[in-house]
């Protein structure tokens, strides 16, 4: 049966991972790594073929879902056409894809620079911002996450970091907003902004404003715990890149496309960054693919005199076809609108209902699709449940009930992110928030 065909395959790609698979961020011999063997929609198969409704997006990044039609059709059709090219040579789907993209960004950020993923575009668009103003330094936050390459994951505010920090990245980090850990003995969200906008400014002052290239902040911090910053905190950070001649560069690899309930998250506080980068809900991640917009005085720094970098690969042509496909069906059924519906009418009571139920639960907080469960020791303390930058045991029996419910969470040290598929229909949405509310009603850890 093809049940039999799936186990038998999973069981003898499972052999062959653990003989000759090098995982990312783990050590080696302690996995047990999870195999999908199909998906659909908002649901994954695993080695066993049992089901799961993916409350991940996997690396919060099918924002239209697994084997969305459209998609697959445009990368098979492109496939028959062309898959790669030299990136000097113009083609139709990067074009496409460029001018879709741009379409919805403010006006005059008119120009892509495509690359393979979230980490090279902030490389890129770090490159840029310090050839543009002959400054080196850059600002990024604690609690934050950029990418894995060697400059990104020191302009990363995690402890994944440490390990890879020589001393030598130029990156500066500061404290964000983020009023349930409070780093300002804030009481209200206006005072958390403004003393968060005050250490921001001494940091700038005190760092010399002369030497910072570029600030990059995500818009609603992902990985790091979706700490919504109130509106008047994003605006006084665009004040302060005004102020001192300093890049912004908004990092919506995660948050944007649709993420949050509009197409790119800085779009609520009304603010145009310097330089969006993007990847993940581009194409919801069905081919590689990231990029950086850069504003038209960026873009004329390299009108005349070339731009130091490249890839073979910026704009490949499989990439950006699943782009334009994605971006269209985005649009035609109305994605990002669902998720800022869903978000506002399911998500957000439900998760405060089951704040209100569980003793585990400190804080709920997102937008749209993107949510995190705070889980901390008792709501009096908010310890977390597990440390930072570490797991427990408490964490691994939720994450496993979860998974024996049906649900595919996604799980951060002391939390849980809610951050299913942007087109996740309300009745599978709601089936699912039901195993999180059977869980975590009941969890105790005392
Ligand atoms: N920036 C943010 C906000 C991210 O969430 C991620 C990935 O999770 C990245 C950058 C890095 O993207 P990639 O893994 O595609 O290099």
């Amino acid at each position: 049966s093809e049940l039999d065909d799936i186990r038998a395959e999973s069981a003898r790609a499972y052999e062959l991972d653990r003989a000759h698979v090098f995982h990312s961020w783990s050590a080696q011999k302690q996995l047990t790594p999870m195999t999908i063997s199909r998906a659909q929609g908002s649901r994954v198969y695993d080695g066993e073929g049992r089901e799961y409704l993916d409350f991940s997006s996997q690396l919060v990044n099918t924002n239209i879902g697994h084997q969305h039609p459209k998609v697959v059709q445009a990368i098979k059709d492109q496939a028959d056409i062309l898959t790669t090219i030299n990136p000097a040579h113009v083609n139709a789907a990067r074009s496409e894809a460029a001018r879709l993209v741009t379409e919805r960004l403010p006006e005059g950020l008119d120009h892509v620079f495509f690359t393979n993923g979230g980490a090279e575009a902030n490389e890129h668009a770090i490159r840029m911002a310090r050839l543009y103003t002959g400054r080196h330094k850059v600002l990024s936050r604690y609690r934050s996450y950029h990418g894995g390459t060697n400059l990104t994951i020191n302009v990363t505010g995690d402890p994944r970091r440490v390990p890879n920090d020589h001393g030598d990245s130029g990156v500066v980090h500061f404290f964000g907003p983020f009023l349930y850990r409070s780093e300002f003995a804030a009481q209200t969200e206006a005072e958390e902004t403004e003393r968060a906008l005050h250490h921001l400014r001494r940091t700038i002052e005190l760092e010399g404003p002369a030497t910072i290239a570029a600030i990059v902040l995500e818009t609603i911090p992902g990985t790091a715990g979706i700490m919504v910053p109130s509106p008047e905190y994003v605006q006084g950070v665009r004040a302060l890149c005004d102020e001192f001649g300093i890049v912004y560069i908004a990092d919506e690899v995660m948050a944007g496309f649709g993420r949050t309930g509009t197409w790119f998250a800085f779009e609520q506080a009304g603010i145009v960054p310097d330089i969006v980068t993007f990847a993940k809900g581009v194409n919801s991640g069905y081919v590689p693919l990231g990029g950086v917009v850069m504003n038209n005085a960026i873009y004329d720094r390299f009108a005349d005199s070339p731009y130091p970098g490249g890839l073979t690969y910026s704009g490949h042509p499989l990439a950006t076809a699943s782009a334009v496909a994605t971006i269209n069906a985005m649009a035609e059924e109305g994605i990002v609108e669902n998720a800022a519906k869903l978000g506002e009418e399911i998500v957000k009571p439900r998760l405060e209902k089951i704040m209100a139920n569980s003793k585990h639960v400190g804080e709920v907080r997102g937008v749209g699709m993107f949510w995190a469960i705070e889980l901390v020791e008792d709501k009096d303390s908010r310890e977390p449940l597990a440390p930072y930058g570490g797991g427990s045991e408490a964490m691994t029996d939720i994450v496993g009930k979860l998974k024996a419910g049906g649900v595919l969470p996604f799980v951060n040290f002391n939390r849980l992110h809610i951050v299913p598929p942007l087109n996740i229909t309300a009745e599978d949405l709601n089936a699912g928030l039901d195993v999180y509310e059977e869980v975590l009603t009941n969890a105790d850890y005392s």
